[in-house]
This record gives C-alpha cells, structure tokens and sequence, in this order.
C-alpha cells in the first residue's frame, strides 16, 4: 500500500525528522510511500503553516537522499503540498518548476483570511455559516483545478469539521470538480485524516467521491500525517471505502507523470 500525504518538521505545525515516517511506514509494511509538506507560501509566508522559502531546497535535498538510503526496502518519492491562492499562479508555477517534484497535491486550506485547517482557524467555526462556506469552497477548488498546476487534490473536502457540514446538495459541485478533475487527468486522494478530524470518515465525502469514480477519476492515498506515529492512520477505512466503490487501481506519480497500479497487489504488504 502507499500513503502519499506525509509531512515533518519541516513545517512549524508538524514533528519528527522525515527519517522518523520512514521507519514508521516499513513497520507498518508500507511499499511507497511520498513527502508532501508544506510549499513555502508565495503571499504572506507563515513559518507554521508552511516552511520558510530557504529551508525548500533542504527539504528537497533530505527526501532524495532518504530515497537512497533506502532503496530497495521501499520507494520514496518527492511530493509537496501547495495552498492554492487565486491570482498568485505564476509564482507558485515558479516555485514547482525549480525541484525535480514526483507529484504535487493542490489543497485549500484558506478561505478568505480564515484558516480552517489550523489550530487557530478551529474557533472560527462556531461563527461560520455552513451554507455560504460550503458554495465558496468549491468554487475556489474548481478554479484550483483549472489551473493545471496540481496533479492531486488533497483532503478533497477538509472544510467538514464534526458538526460543520453542507446543509444543502453539493452534487452540482461534486460533478463540477469531478468532470474538471477527469479532464485535467488529475487524481483525488482519500485522506485519512478526516477521520481524527472528526469529520466520521476520510475526506471526500462519499457522495463526491461517487461522483470523482463515475468520472473515471483516479485515486490516490494518504493519512496526512503530521507525526510518525500518524503514518497509515485509519486506513482501515480508506480500505473500506476503496472496496465499497470498486476502486482496483491506485494512482502513483514520477516526476510528475501519473502510473495506474492494481491495488490488490498492494493490500497484502500493508
Ligand atoms: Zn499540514
Ligand atoms: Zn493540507
């Protein structure tokens, strides 16, 4: 099995040398698994939701080294999450062009001056109306998608937070996102970390992910770990829904070009 959404220290949020998520994934039988921490952000920098622009090389320079270390025992490829900020395309292009990236997950974690996905952003919620939130969210993931930047959406719909859901149909966005994301030839990726997150169950919500394998939109996995220990979390239930919806194959990336594997050759070594 693999697990393509892992981060470190290298962001002012997470713990544990990347060495650390290795070793972790070989006990837990991993095959391949990816680094995908937080892409210096290009306005505003924020040390902890993402690293300072001069620690990116260093990033970089640790996941290829690890990768032959450990060649042989398991694959590492170098992946990156970066935020999607409307108008700011060219520096983000930019900033993916200058590293030899595996895949590069493309995520919302902002909407507006609210960051969601951060500890400070959790209070934020009570205040929030679910019916204004949920529409602008998945407007700024279509145009996110459009940009042709991303080859992942990560933790597709991680604005759903324990009681903070959509309170109407999002099936019209759902099949948007979906069609974009079939025809960009870009993957979803079942995230884990809803499940901690208290969202009861990985992002996307089964409804969008319907939607994503009625397009023919591939999968990939991850647990969103912040720590070591997180590696493969809860995969019990991605392997549920994968098994629900029929999902043989998983998709893999190098150098930016997406592989489709059988998904059963996997399970057994994870
Ligand atoms: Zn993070
Ligand atoms: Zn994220």
């Amino acid at each position: 099995m693999i697990d393509y959404h892992l981060h470190g220290n290298f962001s002012g949020h997470g713990t544990g040398e990347l060495v650390e998520y290795v070793e972790a994934a070989l006990e837990k039988g991993f095959v391949e698994i990816g680094f995908s921490d937080h892409l210096p952000k290009v306005v505003d920098p924020d040390p902890y939701h993402a690293m300072p622009a001069e620690q990116l090389p260093r990033y970089v320079e640790t996941v290829l080294s690890l990768r032959e270390r450990y060649r042989g025992r398991i694959v590492i490829k170098l992946g990156i999450e970066a935020d999607y900020f409307a108008g700011h395309e060219d520096a983000t292009r930019e900033l993916l062009a200058g590293f030899p990236f595996d895949y590069v997950l493309g995520a919302i974690h902002f909407l507006g001056d609210w960051h969601f996905t951060s500890k400070q952003g959790l209070a934020r919620y009570a205040g929030e109306d679910p019916a204004a939130a949920f529409p602008l969210y998945f407007e700024q993931l279509a145009r996110m998608v459009e940009t042709g930047l991303f080859d992942v959406v990560a933790h597709p719909d991680a604005l759903r937070r324990g009681a903070f859901r959509p309170v109407a149909s999002l099936e019209r966005e759902y099949r948007l996102v979906a069609r974009l994301l079939a025809g960009r030839g870009m993957a979803i990726e079942i995230n884990t970390g809803g499940v901690r997150r208290g969202c009861g169950g990985p992002y996307p919500d089964r409804e969008f992910l319907a939607a994503c394998v009625a397009e023919g939109v591939p999968v990939t996995l991850g647990s969103d770990a912040h720590s070591p220990g997180d590696v493969g979390r809860d995969y019990d239930a991605a392997y549920r829904l994968l098994a629900d919806f029929g999902i043989a194959e998983v998709a893999v990336y190098e150098r930016r070009r997406l592989v489709s594997r059988p998904i059963a050759l996997r399970l057994d070594r994870a």
